[in-house]
This record gives C-alpha cells, structure tokens and sequence, in this order.
C-alpha cells in the first residue's frame, strides 16, 4: 500500500539558486567544525581530527501549538517514568515474558534482583531523559470523504485548485511545490494544526545530543542571516538543553555531598560522538572548576574501580559521587563478564547513576507499551487531566506475549504490514523492523516464545519537508530531498522512591532523516541534525 504523506512548508522557499546555496553550505560547514557540531570520523579514525556531523541546512519547520505541547508535558513524563522505575512489581510483571527470551534485558534485570537482595545503599538516582515525538498527519478529509479517518487512509486525489481553496493561506507554498514538479496527488499541503505530536520512544540511558543540539539554532541563525532572511530567527526557540542536563549532573553530586568526590562518565571503546560528550565536560568544568571528571569504559572501570567498606566507589583513590553512562545500553558494550562485573558494581556503590538501573529497565519498549494498556496510566498518574495529555501522544502499541493478546496483534500486522513497526527490547537505532520484514519476522516466530521479546508499534506518518542535507563528504550542493523530523525533549529529574528533589524539562533536539530511511540516527549515520522553525 502507498501511503499518503502530508507535507509542511519549509522556512524560505526551495530549491534555492545554485550559487547562492554552495556559498552558504561553505560558510555552515566551517561554522559548524569551529562550534564543535562534530563527530569522529567512523572509516579513518583518530583523535587528531573531528569532521561535520551531518546536518540539515534550513531549520526544519514544527508547529508551534504541538512543539509547545511537547515542552509543557515533559515534567509529566519525566514523574511518570520515575514512578515507573520504582514500581518493583509493574517492571516485573512487564517484563517477565521478555526475560525469558532476551538475554541482555535478562543480564540488566539480574543485577537489580541482585542489588535489592543486598540493599540499595543510594536511594537517590538521576535521570537525563529524552522523550522521543513525530508529528503524526491527520487525514484532513471530513468524515463522509473519508471513512477510515486515520493517517493511513488512501487520501483522493486533489486538485491544486481545491488545495488552495482548502487551504487558503498555504497558496504560494503550492506554487512552489507546483513549480518544482513535486506536487503529486498523493500529497496535500497540510495545515500545521493537523499535526499531533506522537511519542516514538522514551530514552532513559545515554540520551544523546542534548549538547551539539544546544549549538545548532546559532547555526541556523547564521545561516538565515547569511540568506537574508535574519527576520525569520524570532521563530526559532532557544535551546539551553546542554546545560539543563549539566545542572542535573551538579545538583546530583552536590546531593552525593562528599567534598572531593568526582564524577564518571562511562564511555564507549572508541566514542565517535566526542563532541556531544565533551561539551559536558567542558560545561561542568567552567560552572564548577573544582570537580574533576574521568571518563573509563567498562572494561577500565573493571580493572581500576573498588569498592570500599562504605561502599563508595573508589577511582583513582577518590570516591565517585556521580556515574554517568554514555556507554552500557546495548550488548555489544559488554562483550564479556568482565563488563556486566563493572555494572555491577557501580550498582552496588553509593555512586548516584544516571540511570540507575531500574531507570535503564522503564525505559525499555515493553515498559512502554504497557503503559498504553487500558487502566495503566490511571494507575500511576490517576484520572486526571494530565493523564489525558499522555495517553493522546501515545499511538497503537501492541503486546506480542502468549498471554496477552498478541495472537490478535500478530494478525492484525499480517493483514497490513505497513502500518506497524516490529521493536526489540534495544536502543541506538537500527534494531527495528519495518513493513515485509514485520511480516516474515512474525511469521518466522508466530509460535515462538522469541516473539515476547518484540513490541508491535503503529507506524507515525510525519509530514514531509523539503530539504537539503549537508554531510561530511556529500555532495556540494546536496540535492533536495523530501525528508522527515523527529523531535526529542530532554528532561531531568532526581529523587528516590519516596521523594522528587528536582523535575526539569531542560532542552530539545530536533534529527531530520530522508523520508524513505526507515530510522534515523545520527551517530547511527542515518540521521542528521537540526533545530525546530516554529509555525
Ligand atoms: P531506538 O531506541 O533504537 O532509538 P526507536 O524506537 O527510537 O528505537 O526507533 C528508532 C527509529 O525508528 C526512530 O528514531 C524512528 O525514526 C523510527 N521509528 C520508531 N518507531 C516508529 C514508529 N512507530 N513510526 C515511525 N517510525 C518509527
Ligand atoms: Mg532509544
Ligand atoms: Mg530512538
């Protein structure tokens, strides 16, 4: 089945002359490499150099209703998971079919049955968390025009004609389209008001980003400046994301309150993403010149780490008061015991981590599909209005387990495969399955307990953008692409069991991917950076 897209108009018309586009994409590379908008290169690495991370030229343009909507429920959100990370029974509930087929969430869950055997000895854990959205087309037709009245339905075809009348102030965008030849009749320029923001995931470990995104509006400031068009900058919101989640960190190790203490940032073997990682050094470092920072993999925090009598973690003869992992959310990170030891013992110490393990175990896909069940919710958030709010962002998110209705969900995906994304129990993009591969996946495990291990999702449609994306290496100028936006809210928050000590929304980001990419992460290398242009 086709699908039918919608489509936003970009922030200045496309395509732009020729000269006056390689002109600026020269400046907006050099103003990227020299603000740290960044990344290792991944075929010839090494220290000595960074290289552009990809990134969309124009700021991609949200509708403001719905980008405000997302800031304003980022507090909820963040009390929802952390009550869920605390709700011992709900997690073992949720994930008791998934653990019995997948390994990895199996090894994260043992280390928290081991450590509350023990004895949690740090109550207070610290989430940097980043609440993933798209912007869902609704089908713009009235009911008697279309009956199925979702995003999916096969939209008639319309006359640019009735477009404009339809949409009457969107008149030049269709010019334009029409003048580029893309207008098909598959695709109808779409009000902003017609888009609702749909969650695509919750990240509770490793949210990443926060720091470049923080970069990149002055980056396409500069750009509407160097294009004319510095009167647009007033719709672009300000991004303090990076020292949002900075602050969070702080806070968390003036709570450790041990003086001397330092913090850790667990790493990767090889970290392409250094400049996103790095700001956050340099950020607590001007804020709070007294604490220093290490960084150690896995493998390192293994052969270097102790604990002591007090269960402090002890690095380089100094107790660690914050632990934060950039590295540990997915197998590959621990390629033998000696890692899952490490995890274990930061665990087990008085070290505040960010997250704490219960915190990696909520933001797993199966948490988040319970949380759509009926009742689920009410039951952490009562039957309120901001319960409301959340259950609105939420698409279809459907159980594959035995026991819970996923023989009705694995027939409704054969029927239309389409319409549904197949998500394993992982993070950091490209682990998920899309249209014929749903298909042969659920077929191959239709009677297999493997299928536990699996969410069933309905597929968001965004709207398309028109736009170019600059990569290092890619071709000057880029062509025009229609392309599509995933927008992330960062929030923070701290507090035990008991008690929320501090509840933020710090920041955003905004990752743009060509419309027919199935996934689009950045560091993944599918994705490309962006800021939000306001509607
Ligand atoms: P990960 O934790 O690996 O990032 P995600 O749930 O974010 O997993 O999925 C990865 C990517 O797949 C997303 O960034 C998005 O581009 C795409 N994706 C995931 N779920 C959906 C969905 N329901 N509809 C459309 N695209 C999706
Ligand atoms: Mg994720
Ligand atoms: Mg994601």
């Amino acid at each position: 089945m086709k699908m039918s897209q919608a489509r936003l108009a970009s922030c200045i018309p496309v395509p732009m002359d020729q000269k006056a586009l390689v002109g600026v994409i020269e400046k907006a590379k050099d103003w990227a490499l020299m603000h740290g908008v960044g990344m290792r290169d991944k075929k010839h690495f090494t220290k000595d150099s960074i290289q552009i991370a990809p990134f969309v030229l124009l700021p991609s343009p949200f509708p403001r209703t719905e980008f405000t909507k997302a800031v304003e429920l980022q507090q909820v959100l963040n009390e929802l998971m952390h009550k869920v990370a605390h709700d011992e029974e709900f997690l073992e509930t949720t994930l008791q079919n998934a653990l019995q087929v997948d390994e990895f969430t199996a090894s994260l869950y043992d280390i928290w049955v081991t450590v509350r055997k023990e004895g949690i000895v740090q109550p207070i854990s610290l989430g940097m968390l980043r609440s993933d959205i798209m912007l869902e087309s609704r089908c713009p037709h009235t009911e008697n025009q279309c009956a199925k009245h979702t995003p999916y339905c096969s939209w008639k075809q319309v006359e640019i004609n009735s477009i404009a009348s339809g949409f009457g102030h969107l008149g030049p965008i269709s010019r334009e389209i029409q003048s580029l030849g893309l207008f098909r009749s598959d695709y109808l320029m779409q009000e902003p008001d017609n888009n609702k923001i749909k969650q695509v995931e919750f990240n509770t470990v490793a949210a990443s980003f926060g720091a470049i995104s923080s970069n990149l509006p002055a980056m396409s400031r500069y750009v509407l400046r160097q294009l004319g068009h510095g009167d647009l900058i007033k719709n672009m919101p300000e991004n303090k994301a990076l020292s949002g989640l900075c602050g969070g960190i702080t806070e968390a190790y003036d709570l450790f309150g041990v003086p001397g203490a330092v913090i850790l940032f667990v790493v990767e073997e090889v970290s392409y993403n250094i400049c996103d990682q790095r700001f956050h050094e340099f950020q607590i470092s001007e804020t709070r010149p007294e604490i220093v920072i290490y960084r150690r993999t896995l493998n390192e925090i293994y052969e270097e780490s102790a604990l002591n009598d007090k269960k402090q973690l002890i690095l380089e003869g100094k107790p660690v008061a914050v632990v934060y992992y950039r590295s540990g959310y997915e197998p590959a990170q621990y390629p033998s015991s000696r890692e899952w030891d490490a995890r274990l013992r930061v665990e087990r110490s008085t070290a505040i981590k960010c997250p704490s393990i219960q915190y990696q175990l909520a933001g797993t896909k199966k948490v988040q599909q319970a949380l759509a069940a009926p009742g689920v919710l009410e039951k952490f958030m009562g039957g309120g209005a901001s319960t409301g709010r959340v259950r609105d962002i939420f698409t279809g998110l459907y159980s594959l387990d035995f026991d819970d209705g996923g023989e009705r969900a694995v027939e409704m995906a054969l029927a239309d495969a389409e319409r549904f994304v197949l998500k394993p129990q992982r993070e950091g993009g490209g682990n998920n399955l899309y249209g014929a591969d749903v298909r042969e996946a659920l077929l191959r495990m239709r009677h297999s307990r493997e299928r536990a291990a699996y969410i069933l999702m309905e597929r968001i449609l965004p709207p398309l953008v028109s736009g170019y994306v600059v990569r290092p290496g890619g071709p000057v100028p880029p062509p025009l692409c229609d392309l599509v936006s995933e927008l992330g809210i960062f929030g923070v928050i701290i507090g035990t069991k008991e008690k929320i000590l501090c509840n933020r929304q710090v920041g955003h980001m905004l990752r743009t991917k060509l419309a027919d990419a199935n996934e689009g992460g950045v560091a993944a290398g599918l994705g490309a950076l962006d800021s939000p242009y306001l509607l």
